[in-house]
């Protein structure tokens, strides 16, 4: 016979915590709470699979259930001495889920299932006291008639009519008539008199009587848990959170245990350390004579659980420590008990019945980054765990929270979210809300805090982004220029923020109907993309105080297989990066160096010169700028490889240009009007991310890769001349073919020569291709003759392997994401069974044609821990992020390595 149900108590245990799937993570941790020897009460645990079967069989349940759960009851009856339905001496249980991943709050809970007309004698003559009794009894009615009778029914009352607010409306006017405002100012006859006015409402309501067999209320109970599998605050939760539909929960039927059953009796929550520090101390709330909710509910303020742990707001109050020291003593033991046991951080919840400690719940605690670095390393050096483990226990996101200022956790729990967007940048910012790059720029010089607002970004923006705490874009996708910038930066930014309508000239937006102007202050979380209207108040980090970052950070260096590079296209951020602990920088967009106003100008004329003569002497004029930007950036890297990538984007984007600027520009260069428009539209391009850019610019005007060469390679002369061990590597963008690369290589290597014969210094380069067009990688044994190393970029790839824009992806990945025809933004995790497969086939191809061919990733996925596993797996040397990633990086590679040992 299938086995359904899992009892526990007495020390012994059916269950065990590996059971998580089939008894959720509640069972499975009372069942091996049970198995430790600490005080449980007794119950059985009703697995995942009958949710399941459940749902399969139109909410019909097992045929063998029945009989499990009588002869778990019975074996609950025996430990405690007590029988479920007996009118001298009646056990209560609790009903309550536990899917296999906590899901707080989603689901259905109820108490004191078993109390009925009867019952209730044998609870006043066991107890003694008539008030409790009754007062446990009118809980179950509100209770029961909420979840089971009117939720579980499917039954969705109109604002106001619902079955609580009705009962709760009938306990106001018996509190009335008394002239009391609190509940515990009713005695036990006012409390009996409301059991029978509850009962009569419940019956007038739900045209139901109220239950009064309590094997009615248990099946009851337990199918409006299973219920509540599916309600719609439960069905929410698991999309956010990517839990399966099909996984089910548990349901935990429990002896009750009173925490209100006077000043002996008490409730509480704790951690095993502190969880938002990380500090080895025990930390916690209780409350004397209370039920677990009243904790929860925040209806009275918590005393502290113990000393050390006061704070401003409960310092007044008695700790467990000093009020019941025996009790808090057996609780220490306990927590000891569960860290060597479980080895991790626990967050516990137990009840104390006239002096008897219960524990009722454990799992392993949430906690925030900072806390989460810290008890990692504390455990190992411990002895706890080991330093892979350590490793494990961080999640790389988390170590956002180390490096960018957050938003307030706190004030942020407190706040109402205005919008949503694409988490671009992470952190947290605040500012007055500018909508023009100008604007951004004029109110930083003035001092202020700005956050940018714009439709979307262009490169045009770039110095008021600079400028500006934070960036919010109503369009675009994580590749999307705002989002590249951003975080190449670290800066807190948000895209694809939807409900933004933003009027420039107006100078204001409107979200939601509610209109935000220039001015205005609004905060970002750019860690979960949320926008809040006002100030919020930020909390700053501090690394280089943070021994155990350090540590922990060197344990990963230990551990992990590939390199850690930087995406960098100015010396200050490759020096960041470094200090991040990058090994090199993986892609440096030359593109990005042209925008200064000083450069702008010899750009705008060599595109729009009509010869091959005028366009040389035009591009000439960049050498210079071009040669100190690379000195910069090689010196900045010093001991590292530095990849220079040529010029990428189509040459539009450098003259996006409104008519009166044409017009100033054709002054400036003594054309016509005229003859200038033409020529700039001329360059239009219906399809410009398909058209002419990346190498095909190379070809056409093979100029500015003979400038861009030059300016690489007279600055390694000078560098090396200096002294300075500096390695350029040469990236050709959008490689498609073969001999696009050869053409280009050519020049390269001739200018290389060229350089080294005028200069008279040898140094070391190499030239190699990015891996972005899907021919590429199906033809990268070709490519690997002429190309020393690839570096795929991930960004065109995933753009050109679904054919899906990176650049409009914001239009429609919303709705994928939301009917789950996308489990994942392809553009920041890489789409392992399609673009990770063209990976697999340029990267073996690429080593048949040449076994140490080095390989790396510089898409946006180089900062992405799934996709680092990925590169991990399919043989990269190397990954390139922005520099706020590179830590992120640094810990998913060794995790990776860890993962796939
Ligand atoms: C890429 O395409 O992945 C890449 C790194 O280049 P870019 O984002 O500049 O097109
Ligand atoms: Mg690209």
């Amino acid at each position: 016979m299938k086995k359904y149900v899992y009892y526990f108590g007495g020390g012994k245990a059916e269950g065990s915590a590996d059971m998580k799937d089939l008894l959720g993570g509640k069972g499975a941790n009372l069942a091996e709470m049970t198995n430790l020897g600490i005080p449980v009460p007794p119950g059985f645990t009703i697995t995942t699979e009958v949710c399941t079967y459940y749902y399969r069989y139109d909410k019909g349940y097992p045929p063998e259930l029945r009989e499990q759960v009588d002869e778990a009851l019975r074996r609950v009856e025996k430990e405690m001495g007590k029988k479920f339905g007996d009118e001298e001496n009646p056990l209560l249980v609790s009903v309550r889920s536990g899917a296999r991943q906590s899901m707080p709050g989603m689901m259905e809970t109820v108490l004191n299932v078993g109390l009925t007309s009867k019952t209730i004698k044998g609870l006043v003559k066991q107890t003694n006291d008539e008030r409790f009794a009754y007062d446990a009894y009118r809980r179950l009615i509100m209770m029961y008639s909420d979840v089971v009778m009117e939720k579980a029914a499917g039954i969705e009352p109109e604002e106001g009519k619902a079955i609580r607010v009705q009962l709760e409306n009938e306990m106001d006017k018996v509190k009335k008539e008394k002239g009391v405002t609190q509940d515990t100012e009713l005695d036990a006859e006012d409390l009996k008199r409301l059991c029978e006015i509850f009962k009569a409402k419940v019956k007038e309501v739900l045209g139901k009587e109220f239950p009064d067999d309590p094997y009615d209320q248990l099946w009851g109970a337990i199918s409006a848990v299973f219920q509540s599998w599916n309600g719609k605050r439960a069905v929410a939760y698991r999309r956010i959170e990517g839990i399966p539909d099909e996984w089910g929960t548990a349901v935990n039927v429990q002896t009750m245990v009173f925490g209100n059953m006077g000043e002996d009796s008490a409730t509480g929550v704790a951690f095993t350390r502190n969880p938002a520090t990380g500090e080895n101390k025990f930390y916690g709330e209780w409350l004397p004579n209370a039920q677990g909710e009243d904790v929860v509910a925040g209806i009275r303020t918590p005393n502290p659980l113990n000393e050390e742990c006061k704070g401003p707001e409960n310092a007044h109050l008695p700790s467990l420590e000093t009020a019941m020291p025996e009790v808090y003593e057996q609780l220490c033991k306990i927590r000891e008990k569960l860290e060597k046991h479980y080895k991790d951080m626990q967050d516990i919840e137990f009840t104390i019945e006239r002096g008897r400690l219960w524990m009722l719940q454990t799992r392993v605690g949430k906690r925030n980054g900072p806390a989460a670095v810290k008890m990692a390393v504390d455990m190992c050096n411990e002895g706890l765990i080991d330093k892979e483990t350590a490793i494990m226990r961080v999640k790389p996101s988390q170590l956002d929270e180390l490096l960018h200022p957050m938003v307030d956790p706190e004030a942020e729990r407190k706040a109402r979210p205005l919008a949503k967007g694409l988490p671009a940048g992470p952190g947290g910012g605040t500012g007055q809300v500018v909508f023009t790059a100008d604007d951004a720029e004029r109110w930083f010089k003035e001092g202020k805090k700005v956050v940018l607002v714009r439709t979307e970004t262009s490169p045009e923006d770039v110095h008021g982004m600079h400028a500006a705490e934070a960036i919010l874009t109503a369009r675009g996708g994580m590749t999307s220029h705002a989002a590249l910038v951003a975080r190449g930066w670290g800066k807190c930014c948000i895209v694809g923020c939807g409900a933004l309508n933003i009027d420039v000239e107006k100078k204001q937006m409107t979200v939601d109907g509610k209109v935000i102007k220039e001015g205005d202050w609004i905060t970002l979380n750019g860690t979960r993309g949320i926008v809040y209207e006002g100030q919020l108040p930020l909390v700053e980090p501090n690394l280089e105080k943070n021994e155990e970052y350090k540590q922990l950070m060197t344990w990963a260096d230990e551990i992990r297989k590939l390199g850690v590079r930087t995406n960098a296209d100015r010396p200050k951020d490759a020096a960041q990066a470094r200090a991040f602990g990058a090994e090199g920088i993986g892609l440096c967009r030359t593109e990005h160096m042209f925008f200064e106003p000083s450069r702008i100008r010899a750009m705008r004329e060599m595109i729009v010169a009509e010869t091959r003569e005028e366009r040389r002497k035009a591009v000439m004029k960049l050498l210079p700028y071009q040669r100190e930007d690379f000195k910069g950036i090689l010196k900045a890297m010093e001991g590292f490889p530095v990849t220079i990538r040529l010029l990428d984007p189509p040459l539009h984007e450098f003259v996006n240009l409104t008519d009166s600027q044409i017009k100033d520009l054709a002054r400036e260069l003594g054309v016509s009007y005229e003859k200038l428009k033409a020529r700039i539209d001329s360059l239009h391009e219906a399809n410009p991310m398909l058209g002419h850019r990346g190498c095909r610019l190379g070809i056409s005007y093979p100029e500015i890769t003979e400038m861009q060469a030059r300016a690489i390679f007279e600055a390694t002369a000078d560098l090396v001349k200096e002294g300075y061990k500096v390695f350029p590597e040469v990236m050709v963008p959008l490689v498609g073919i073969l001999s696009e690369l050869k053409n280009q290589a050519e020049i390269i290597h001739r200018i290389a020569r060229e350089v080294m014969e005028e200069t008279g210094v040898q140094f070391k380069y190499s030239v190699g291709t990015m891996i972005e067009i899907p021919r590429a990688c199906v033809t990268a044994d070709q490519i690997a003759q002429e190309a020393e190393f690839f570096s795929f970029g991930t960004n065109d790839l995933t753009q050109t392997t679904f054919g899906f824009s990176r650049d409009d992806i914001g239009t429609f990945l919303p709705e994928y994401l939301n009917r789950a025809i996308l489990k994942k933004d392809p553009f920041q995790t890489i789409d392992q069974e399609g673009v990770g497969e063209l990976m697999k086939i340029g990267v073996q191809k690429g080593r048949a044609t040449r076994p140490d061919l080095k390989i790396g990733i510089c898409g946006e996925h180089g900062g992405d821990p799934d996709s680092i596993d990925f590169c991990h797996r399919i043989g990269l040397n190397y990954v390139s992020c922005s520099p706020f990633r590179v830590p992120i990086a640094r810990l998913a590679a060794a995790q990776a390595a860890v993962r796939n040992k």
